[in-house]
């Protein structure tokens, strides 16, 4: 190892990922020097931008974390495999691209508790900053035309597609223009940050401009390792390149937007942790902050899988030969094509009870099936999944260091279907997407349901299935948790500063108190976008 080399910014970020992105390109925009460190590579690998590539760079290591959480008792005592983008873009290069923003009352709930600046009404200008919504049905009190992250409703109909849309309408559900207007309930088409066929990213969209027009400095292959301390103060970031260990030092703050598996890992890496969890890995403790790592949160998927009838068209018979290459003259051409869209065509955001104000599940249309219920591995039959998921499930888990070796992945666990509340809203959750299986006409169009198939009808059964089959949503959120409180129950306050410590703030999904009822992706941007005002304003 050589002489650790120091230099200096005004702000050091940890992580290139998709809060981070918006993060660089606002403090570059207001004249700071910023120094972006990024433990993956350069998002150059096609399949990231060729929204159709994103089933292959899944189970890429090149571009991905892969981590796997511990069994979970809820679960068949099952472990998940997470991927999480390690690339320029972090994980919004390698997501499925689903723009929802989810419910007013999520970010009301959020200012209930206490995180003052968090009401709907105060997120509503920063959804709406980071966006140019292109498409009809655009209601500017709601939508933002004029941001760099372009949102479109992508095209590429099938029979199916269309069929599924019909059963829900018939089923009783609302038709929705726009999930993120003044609405999210009812059916209708997903949004998705795709534009001419192209995959748009925070790096696509933020953090690759930044770097061009701005003081932006972005380092890739370079893993932050721990975050440097004078006394209370973060002044820095040891990290490591090639093999080098590094130094680079921030004047007026550093931020860590490594995201929810990785944002608790270095806090804790840092001496910023839960006291024994810390003394049991030999690390000097700096703040004994109970709530690092804690509320880990996501939506877990049971996924009904369905053969359709012969001679029906689904991805299933695009992804190779003939059938490929017409799609991807498609896509040459700007023709609606499978190549440019993302999987998740359909939506129905439903009520299990119809007292409820809100949706509180969510159906999931995608014109694809997957062997065994997984991402990956398409079906040779032509096939579509319903995917399912709670919107906000009261289970939730942690994230705790497995050594202080930075390079050991985090043991982590969401605990699916620990909290007896989240049953129940599943179970109605897979009892819809069954009744819209069985609603015309869409009923007409199916050979068989595949998944979970008819020896499972009651309700241990269908919650058997959901055990063992369910997967991951891929939402992570929450484990250093937003709050006012400093008595170790929350990691940051409402302006997003780590509790007990100075110069040192948490922007990315970690910090998000309560799961919003949505992808997590627009969310994660929103409080890029208002953590960035947050931290020019302070540095003035
Ligand atoms: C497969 C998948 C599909 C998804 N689909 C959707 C969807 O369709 N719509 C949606 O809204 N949401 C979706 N999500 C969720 C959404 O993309 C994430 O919630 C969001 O992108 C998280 O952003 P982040 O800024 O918190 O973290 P990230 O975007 O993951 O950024 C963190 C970055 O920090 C880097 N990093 C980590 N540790 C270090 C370190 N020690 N040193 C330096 N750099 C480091 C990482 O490599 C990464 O680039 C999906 C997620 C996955 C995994």
């Amino acid at each position: 190892m050589g002489k650790p080399k120091a230099d200096i910014f005004d702000f050091v970020i940890i992580g290139g990922g998709t809060a981070a992105g918006i993060i660089a390109w606002r403090l570059g925009e207001a004249g700071h020097s910023v120094c972006v460190l990024e433990a993956g590579p350069p998002d150059r690998n096609p399949y990231i931008h060729i929204p159709a590539g994103f089933s292959k760079t899944l189970d890429d290591p090149k571009i991905t974390w892969q981590f796997r959480s511990d069994p979970g008792t809820g679960i068949a005592d099952r472990s998940i495999v997470y991927a999480q983008g390690k690339t320029l873009g972090g994980t919004s290069s390698i997501n499925g691209m689903i723009y929802n923003r989810g419910q007013a009352a999520d970010y009301d709930d959020w200012a209930q508790a206490g995180n003052t600046g968090w009401s709907y009404d105060d997120v509503l200008p920063y959804f709406r900053r980071t966006e140019k919504r292109v498409g009809t049905s655009v209601d500017p009190s709601y939508r933002g035309q004029e941001g760099r992250l372009t949102v479109t409703t992508t095209e590429w109909p099938t029979e199916l597609e269309q069929a599924f849309h019909d059963s829900a309408l018939n089923a009783g559900y609302p038709p929705n223009p726009d999930y993120n207007g003044a609405s999210q309930e009812g059916v209708g088409a997903y949004q998705s940050s795709i534009s001419k066929g192209w995959r748009v990213s925070t790096a696509t969209a933020f953090l690759h401009p930044a770097r061009r027009k701005f003081q932006v400095d972005v380092r890739c292959n370079a893993l932050a390792t721990s975050i440097k301390f004078e006394g209370k103060r973060a002044t820095g970031v040891n990290y490591r390149h090639k093999g080098q260990d590094r130094v680079v030092l921030a004047r007026c703050e550093v931020i860590l937007a490594a995201g929810t598996l990785n944002s608790p890992k270095l806090l804790q890496l840092s001496g910023i942790g839960p006291a024994p969890l810390l003394a049991r890995h030999g690390i000097a403790p700096l703040v004994d902050l109970a709530a690092v790592g804690e509320n880990l949160k996501d939506h877990f998927s049971p996924r009904i899988v369905a053969r359709a009838k012969p001679g029906l068209k689904s991805i299933n018979q695009y992804t190779s030969g003939l059938p490929l290459v017409g799609q991807a003259i498609r896509w040459l051409l700007r023709r609606p094509n499978l190549l440019a869209i993302s999987p998740g065509r359909v939506h129905v955001f439903g009520k299990s009870t119809p007292e409820l104000d809100n949706p509180d599940y969510v159906l999931l249309f995608a014109p694809a099936s997957y062997k065994a219920g997984k991402v990956g591995v398409l079906d040779n039959f032509p096939g579509f999944t319903v995917g399912t998921w709670q919107m906000r499930p009261h289970s939730s888990g942690y994230v705790r260091i497995a050594s202080n070796d930075p390079l050991d992945d985090p043991h982590f666990n969401p605990r699916h279907l620990s909290d007896p509340a989240d049953g129940p809203v599943l179970l109605t959750a897979m009892r819809a997407a069954r009744t819209l299986l069985a609603t015309e006409p869409l009923a007409s169009l199916i050979e068989q349901e595949v998944l979970p198939g008819s020896d499972f009808q009651s309700d241990d059964e269908l919650m058997d299935f959901a055990r063992n089959y369910g997967a991951t949503s891929f939402h992570l959120v929450g484990s250093c948790r937003m709050g006012l409180q400093s008595d170790g129950s929350n990691v940051v306050d409402p302006r997003l500063r780590v509790h007990g410590v100075e110069g040192l703030r948490v922007v990315d999904a970690s910090i998000m108190p309560t799961i919003p009822s949505a992808n997590t992706a627009a969310a994660t941007m929103m409080i890029g976008e208002k953590g960035a005002d947050m931290i020019i304003e302070d540095a003035r």
